[in-house]
């Protein structure tokens, strides 16, 4: 039988949901929802601690592994991505976080004179962030209430965030009650994408309140292979389904590619849809010789200030054991405890070098010796407090490439986290920012010593030896497809999402994005799926 769809959205994540959903709801229209992962539901994904075990092996992520980063002394890392429903909004940390207002400006600036219309500033940005969220707390004209994507304050706290927090405040930061509020800069506790401990993703938002409506197919276990191409138009797709068959569906509309940051450019590549002379290497006809497509991959890089605590204090085995049955038995009957946490509650936004300058660091302060499962049996166990500092706004760039022609092939992903001089300069002051924290006040009386960076040479040179040690993603792919005013020899999209060259193709994930906001993207993904489905049904 004939698949035939007005729209076909490939990859169910954080972007994808909204925009198909918006565009059954709010156009009417007849669309297939292509996820290459398993259902949302399962308890792992609702709970907010679930993404610890998440991130050390499970069938809801996709683990991609860079190639070796000769930089970092060839150490290779993995890249966890959501292969669920939701994407990462199913898989993810959960925290609530937008960047700040001159991320979006700049974009529009990059897209100014070129952008047929379309903005990209603030104001134009914050209607989608309002329209997204139901805040629970804050309702003001930085924040909407009413919108699909629960957002709370953490349901738990435990004693070592409320330390840290008096900790850097101490080191004479801020406070701050809102970190999108009107100033990024600060400490305080973050808020979630969650509600009494159950997961808001993109899946629950948008999705599940269209599961009878007959204009929505959404196919589970479906991996797109290509996009098929005519005359310089997208007709259809080539997916491989459930049971592991292939099949073709047609569009009479647009087509839009949401299948992530690392997988987005592969399917526009395996359709010759990227840089001429790389898709020729592999035997692929070029239909549209796109050089940026692939290139300026950006991450936020993200490296732990690991110590050990002198008494009891933390998450340190909560999760087993008889520690386990207890929670687990709060969280039934009385709906409280260390369930409701994502194993972390506080951060802080500072500029380590600057003082009191625009932030250059996220941290988050998790209470536990923590470490991406590459790295786990680096320290003993034990009580502990890990700081992960990130990087907002770094100047590396990677790349993806195609491994080879064959779908089922991973990519080959070059992140080159920390590559760039200056990114390491302010990392580094980074550690050590965050090595004073954990000596300092209510926080200094609970830790023995601090493990990594231990000292006692604080050099530069020993601190950049730590950083390239321990250096790994902070789960934010973007930019490698990115928007772009017409000159500019990378810009893979114009300021419409529309892929260039090609009739009726759209991307709509974080590969989109001119550079990458500071902080977390899930919620600029979900802007951007809302975004997208604006301009194919002719509202933006
Ligand atoms: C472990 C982890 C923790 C994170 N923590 C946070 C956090 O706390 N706060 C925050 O704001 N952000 C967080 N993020 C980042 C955030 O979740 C992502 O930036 C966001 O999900 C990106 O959205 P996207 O739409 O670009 O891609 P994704 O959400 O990754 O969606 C891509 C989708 O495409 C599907 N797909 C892939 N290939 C194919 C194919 N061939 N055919 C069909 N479908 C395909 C995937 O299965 C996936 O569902 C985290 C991410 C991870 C992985």
């Amino acid at each position: 039988m004939l698949e035939e769809y007005d729209h076909i959205v490939i990859g169910g994540g954080a972007s994808g949901c909204v925009a198909a959903a918006r565009l059954v709801t709010d156009g009417g229209r007849k669309v297939l929802l292509l996820e290459a992962g398993h259902s949302h539901h399962h308890p792992l994904l609702d709970m907010p601690p679930g993404i610890f075990k998440l991130i050390n092996g499970s069938k809801y992520m996709t683990y991609h592994h860079t190639v070796p980063q000769d930089h970092l002394n060839g150490r290779v890392h993995d890249i966890p991505q959501g292969n669920v429903l939701g994407g990462g909004s199913s898989v993810n940390a959960q925290v609530y976080m937008r960047g700040r207002p001159s991320d979006y400006n700049e974009w529009d600036e990059l897209l100014r004179g070129n952008n047929d219309g379309a903005r990209w500033d603030w104001a134009t940005v914050l209607d989608h962030f309002r329209g997204i969220e139901g805040n629970n707390r804050l309702a003001n004209d930085l924040h909407g209430t009413d919108g699909p994507l629960l957002v709370s304050d953490p349901g738990h706290i435990d004693d070592v965030s409320r330390w840290f927090v008096q900790s850097v405040q101490q080191m004479g930061e801020p406070f701050t009650n809102d970190f999108n509020g009107p100033t990024q800069r600060g400490v305080g506790f973050y808020q979630f994408m969650n509600r009494r401990g159950k997961r808001s993703s993109s899946a629950y938002a948008y999705i599940e309140p269209l599961k009878a409506d007959p204009r929505l197919t959404v196919k589970l276990r479906a991996a797109v292979r290509r996009i098929n191409v005519e005359n310089a138009r997208a007709v259809g797709v080539t997916y491989r389904d459930a049971s592991g068959v292939e099949q073709t569906a047609f569009a009479s509309g647009d087509i839009i590619v949401s299948a992530g940051a690392l997988v987005t450019p592969k399917l526009l590549m395996l359709s010759g849809i990227g840089p001429a002379a790389h898709l020729k290497s592999h035997g692929i006809g070029v239909i549209a010789d796109l050089p940026g497509v692939g290139q300026n991959l950006i991450d936020h890089p993200e490296v732990p200030v690991i110590s050990l605590a002198n008494g009891p204090y933390g998450y340190y085995k909560q999760g087993v054991g008889w520690r386990m049955l207890k929670n687990g038995l709060n969280f039934k009957i009385f709906g409280n405890g260390p369930i409701l946490s994502a194993g972390f509650e506080a951060g802080a936004f500072i500029n380590p070098i600057d003082r009191g300058g625009v932030p250059s660091i996220q941290a988050f302060c998790v209470p536990i010796v923590y470490l991406d499962r590459d790295l786990l049996k680096v320290f003993d166990d034990g009580y502990g407090v890990t700081i992960t500092t990130v990087l907002v706004k770094p100047k590396s760039r990677g790349s993806v490439e195609l491994r080879s022609a064959n779908p089922d092939d991973m990519p080959l992903v070059s992140p080159n986290l920390l590559k760039h001089p200056e990114d390491m300069k302010i990392m580094v002051e980074g550690q050590r920012f965050f090595r004073e924290v954990l000596q300092s006040g209510p926080l200094g009386k609970r830790i023995s010593k601090v493990i990594a960076p231990a000292g006692p040479d604080l050099s530069d040179a020993a601190m950049a030896d730590h950083c390239r040690r321990f250096v790994k993603t902070n789960y934010h792919p973007a930019s490698t497809a990115r928007m772009g005013a017409d000159g500019d020899s990378d810009a893979v999209l114009d300021a419409r999402m529309r892929v260039r060259g090609i009739d009726n193709l759209r991307v709509s994930d974080m590969s989109a994005v001119p550079n990458i906001n500071a902080g977390n993207t899930n919620a600029p993904a979900m802007m951007l799926g809302d975004r997208c489905a604006d301009f194919v049904l002719g509202h933006g």
